[in-house]
């Protein structure tokens, strides 16, 4: 497929949507392990998206640039841990689009691994560890192998979403090893973790766009 700068704003837009939706549903997820905020730190970052894409970024066409300015952007406006970590995958995912004003499957392919790659740099948090890092590491991993096997993206990205829900899914049974969270140890289990599951439905929200 061909992805263009104005295809990128406008996923973040949907991601932005989104995020409204399901502010009270990630905030209730966040009451049971951590300290109630998480639809409220994912929409006032996203909504600092909305009002650089409404502004500085209206005619952006380089989707490097946008992509860096976003990530620079959510970092300035959120001060939970989130902030950091989406900021790094924004951040990094951007140079590997530098200067690209169309991205081809490859490209999206890359971007994403980037952007897990960045994430799991920066909280320094591995699968098993009740985090974002249990939909977002599987769904690289599954991304980058169906891709490499058929070079279809669509399909691979699918294949790679059920991966990642499965993963989103798995934290429930988890003990948290990082974060606010992991302060409760065994009484974490029985929870879904918000940032996994706030992960697993901007992944949804891609698929969706790219499908559309
Ligand atoms: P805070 O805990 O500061 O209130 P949020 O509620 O916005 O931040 O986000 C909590 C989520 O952040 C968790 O559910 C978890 O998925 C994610 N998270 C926390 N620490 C890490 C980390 N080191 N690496 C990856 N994800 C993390
Ligand atoms: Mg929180
Ligand atoms: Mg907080």
């Amino acid at each position: 497929m061909e992805f263009t700068a104005a295809d990128l704003t406008n996923y973040f837009k949907a991601v932005i949507e989104m995020i409204e939706e399901q502010k009270d549903y990630l905030c209730a997820l966040d009451r049971k392990i951590g300290d109630g905020d998480h639809g409220v730190t994912m929409s006032i970052g996203w909504q600092a998206v909305n009002d650089i894409l409404n502004e500085d970024l209206k005619d952006e066409e380089d989707c490097g640039k946008l992509s860096m300015k976003v990530g620079k952007t959510f970092l300035n406006a959120v001060g939970s841990s989130v902030g950091p970590l989406y900021a790094t995958g924004l951040m990094r995912g951007a140079k590997t689009v530098k200067k690209k004003t169309v991205l081809n499957d490859q490209d999206l392919v890359d971007y994403w691994l980037v952007f897990t790659q960045g994430v799991k740099e920066r909280g320094q948090a591995s699968i098993g560890d009740k985090t974002m890092m249990d939909t977002f590491e599987p769904f690289a991993e599954a991304l980058e192998a169906k891709f490499d096997e058929t070079n279809e993206f669509i399909p691979a990205f699918d294949h790679a979403l059920s991966i990642a829900k499965k993963g989103m899914e798995s934290t429930t049974g988890l003990v948290s090893q990082k974060g606010r969270s992991s302060r409760l140890g065994e009484r974490s289990v029985g929870f879904q973790d918000p940032g996994a599951t706030s992960a697993y439905l901007i992944l949804a929200a891609f698929l969706n766009y790219a499908q559309s």
